[in-house]
């Protein structure tokens, strides 16, 4: 297949490296990233300014560097920068998870919601945790994954959000088709003053945690195995409707 790799952490992130190297043995692998780090940017599209895109060789590997977003990156191949519409796009590896409330957030899966959007079939992969990742362990499932989305094909408009434990492959306790979980984050507000006298304010604080629902994506990382989530981008609550159209709104 002609695989399109992006990612929100950037272009030199490992991450990415290792995905290129997992998939380029058995597939045509193009690599549109953002020149710098798009961690917890949402899903966001350049439309006020243009776009730069640069060259770049590395590792043996070449790709292009763009002055944009993760999904703009998307966007140029929807839109032919290469060329051809990729059969497949791949975001990641992402440094940190992305599970449950944390999708809308992501760089990682708004490139792949970009992509369903542009009808690339698309998969995000992050790895749960922020330091010391093990690269390959997410990068030998992806292959695996790959393949079978190569088999069986992915519906339009659906995307496979996978987070993978980081740990060594041989420790991973199996693969669970899993639903989005619910976050739970300890952002607080913190007031300070700047060198001329005015407000200014953090929004932040510890890493979120997750309610340990079975079943979630959450819950399968937290008992060491790989959570691989279909998500659509169809958010109506259906069975709201009626109830909704109830209300006297005319
Ligand atoms: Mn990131």
């Amino acid at each position: 297949m002609r695989i399109l790799l992006t990612n929100d952490d950037g272009i030199d992130s490992e991450g990415l490296l290792a995905l290129q190297r997992a998939l380029s043995p058995a597939h045509d692998v193009a690599i549109i990233a953002p020149d710098r780090n798009w961690s917890i940017s949402g899903h966001n599209k350049t439309m006020d300014r243009p776009l730069r895109v640069t060259e770049r060789h590395w590792e043996g590997i070449s790709g292009w560097a763009t002055d944009g977003t993760p999904a703009d990156c998307v966007s140029l191949a929807a839109l032919g920068f290469l060329g051809y519409k990729p059969d497949l796009l791949v975001a990641g590896i992402n440094k940190g998870p992305n599970l449950g409330n944390d999708i809308t957030y992501s760089g990682t899966v708004t490139a792949a919601m970009e992509g369903i959007i542009s009808e690339i079939p698309s998969i995000a992969v992050s790895i749960e945790d922020y330091v010391n990742w093990q690269f390959d362990t997410a990068a030998a499932f992806i292959t695996r994954l790959v393949r079978q989305v190569e088999t069986h094909g992915l519906p339009p408009g659906v995307l496979l959000n996978v987070n993978v434990p980081n740990v060594p492959a041989a420790q991973v306790q199996g693969v669970e088709v899993t639903r989005l979980g619910r976050r739970i984050y300890h952002d607080v507000l913190t007031k300070r003053t700047d060198p001329r006298g005015r407000p200014y304010y953090w929004i932040g604080g510890e890493i979120p945690q997750s309610h340990l629902d079975e079943g979630t994506d959450a819950y399968a990382v937290a008992n060491g195995r790989i959570s691989v989530t279909p998500i659509h981008l169809d958010l109506t609550n259906h069975r709201l409707l009626d109830t909704i159209r109830q209300w006297d709104l005319t």
